[in-house]
């Protein structure tokens, strides 16, 4: 594999520019499926109390503490106490007793819980338990009020971003203040991959459809997390440090941004 880039978090620690997404993957297949993607040059595994497979994942992880894991807060955890507690459940399936990225997955406004919650992830940090904290599908004014309320800002926002949903201005909020953006449903749902304008460019450089979009997300200094459990196309997804995109290629991409290109839920009135 030829230099797997890291992007820095303001908690100080480097993390893999490429990860695996673990989402929708069956618990019962993950082990084998992430075993797969750590031979094949993964460093990083992004998954969720509520994608049921973090045992799966753990004992895929198991020999591999090097592998930088993420894992988020449900939201029927939110709140102080519960969101310790859920965490130690996470540790505890995932087999370690330090997780690399912990994050709020979602900041259901109606429960008004996230500044609390976001109290107890610094907590988990001071006392060692997590390298760094972040949050996922938060809005600019949601991160404005946790940092006013704890002095402390989310190392990195995990959002829906994608060719034909960029999200310029929050992206724009991420970079005022030292937040990574991290890019969830990074191929839209794989519903990117037959645009003519990537299929265009994919001919141009002889590569795949999937390869182009990551690695403008790469270029763009995302965290990129595409989801397969196919093991050539874990590998493909991988193989995409030795070419670039050009201007050009940049800018046709950036050209297929649609205001309703969203594909999952509003976060704004998301309350599952
Ligand atoms: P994705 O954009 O990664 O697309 C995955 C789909 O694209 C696969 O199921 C497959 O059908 C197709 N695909 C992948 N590689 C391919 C290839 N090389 N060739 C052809 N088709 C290919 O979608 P996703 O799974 O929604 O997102 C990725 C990860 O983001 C998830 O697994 C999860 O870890 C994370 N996520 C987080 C949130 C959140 O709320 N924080 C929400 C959704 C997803």
């Amino acid at each position: 594999m030829v230099n797997h880039p890291f992007l820095s978090l303001n908690a100080g620690i480097d993390m893999p520019q490429v990860g695996l997404g673990v989402w929708k993957t069956p618990p019962e297949k993950t082990t084998s499926i992430v075993r797969y993607a750590l031979n094949a040059g993964y460093l990083a595994v992004d998954t969720a109390s509520i994608y049921g497979n973090e045992e799966g994942v753990g004992e895929a992880l198991v020999d591999r503490p090097e592998i930088f894991l993420t894992t988020k807060l449900w939201n029927a955890d939110q709140g102080f106490d519960s969101t310790l507690r859920a965490f130690e459940e996470s540790a505890r399936k995932l087999r370690r007793d330090v997780i690399d990225l912990y994050l709020i997955h979602w900041p259901v406004p109606k429960k008004h819980l996230y500044v609390e919650t976001w109290r107890a992830m610094i907590r988990l940090r001071d006392e060692g338990r997590v390298r760094a904290i972040g949050v996922s599908n938060f809005t600019a004014e949601q991160i404005t009020a946790l940092i006013a309320e704890t002095g402390t800002t989310p190392a990195i926002n995990q959002i829906e971003l994608h060719p034909e949903f960029q999200q310029h201005s929050l992206r724009d909020f991420h970079k005022q203040h030292g937040i990574l953006t991290e890019a969830w449903s990074p191929l839209g749902q794989g519903q990117t991959l037959s645009n003519p304008v990537i299929e265009a460019i994919a001919k141009k450089h002889e590569r795949t459809a999937a390869q182009i979009i990551i690695r403008w997300h790469i270029q763009n200094q995302f965290v990129v997390i595409p989801k397969s459990v196919t093991p050539s196309r874990l590998d493909e997804n991988l193989a995409v440090f030795d070419f670039r995109l050009d201007g050009e290629d940049m800018a046709a991409i950036g050209r297929l941004d649609r205001a309703n290109g969203r594909i999952g839920p509003d976060p704004m009135t998301a309350d599952f």
